[in-house]
């Protein structure tokens, strides 16, 4: 379709960077209110030919013109941002429907899926803006920040996905304590069990296991209680133990990197 000359009855020139396109009003019209006004009003475009479009560019309205006139045109990443602002600022219904069938079929892989998150949010297109947010929670915050489509996203936008981020983390990281604080419980308390059993054959038991600053809360929680697996303080006695080093050399190293990161975590103890 060639709009650079006069065709088919064409009763409009569109004048975009001084050069012209060969258009019809009655198909602008249908497609637009906002070009139905300016021809059917009093406006000074109503009988001219020539209608000028300054500000915009001339390879864009061509791209639109297409669209229009030949419905087997379709809309591409690279005219996407164009036609959904030109569809909005002329308020062409059914040219934001092809560009929201455009975002629907677009596979939302990799950090392109910025983009149409952009586009969706900003066009107000809520349907395909869940479904973006999802594609980009599989992206890792290093891709994310690697990338130009990301680093483009205004600040809105980049708090919406590192909010969702974080609460999923968060949930994520609270699930996984759970379990590592009965596993280490266990731990600590076969470690625990074998250590006593060590030391009193020694007689040396008291010694080392009143040795908790905590010792006598542990006591007054329940009578005899000398020990506690969940106690800071005694997770450390069962660490520092040399004895405990050697009968359990495949797990201390595990178990002293899970203290440290425990300590590391906790604001109190
Ligand atoms: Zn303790």
């Amino acid at each position: 379709m060639d709009f650079t000359q006069p065709w088919r009855g064409s009763d409009l020139i569109l004048e975009i960077e001084n050069k012209p396109l060969h258009v019809h009003k009655n198909i602008l019209s249908i497609w637009s209110p906002v070009f139905d006004r300016m021809f059917n009003s009093s406006f000074v475009e109503k009988n001219t030919e020539k209608l000028s479009l300054p500000g915009k560019k001339y390879n864009e309205i061509e791209e639109m013109l297409h669209i229009i006139y030949d419905r087997r045109k379709y809309v591409t990443e690279s005219t996407a941002e164009f036609l959904f602002s030109l569809a909005d600022e002329y308020q062409m219904e059914q040219l934001h429907a092809v560009c929201v069938a455009y975002l629907k079929n677009v596979p939302k892989i990799g950090v392109k899926v910025c983009k149409y998150l952009e586009l969706a949010m900003r066009y107000n297109v809520d349907e395909i803006k869940e479904e973006c947010l999802n594609a980009v929670d599989k992206l890792t915050a290093v891709q994310l920040d690697q990338s130009l489509e990301f680093q483009c996203l205004n600040d809105s936008i980049k708090y919406t996905i590192a909010k969702k981020r974080t609460m999923y983390l968060e949930e994520q990281l609270n699930n996984y304590i759970k379990h590592v604080d009965s596993m280490l419980n266990y731990l600590y308390s076969s470690a625990h069990q074998s250590l006593e059993l060590f030391f009193t054959e020694l007689g040396l038991e008291d010694s080392v296991f009143n040795k908790c600053d905590q010792h006598e809360q542990h006591r007054r929680l329940r009578a005899g209680l000398k020990f506690d697996y969940s106690c800071i303080s005694c997770r450390k006695r069962v660490l520092t133990s040399r004895q405990f080093k050697v009968t359990a050399s495949e797990i201390s190293d595990i178990l002293e990197s899970l203290y440290k990161l425990n300590i590391q975590n906790s604001t109190t103890n």
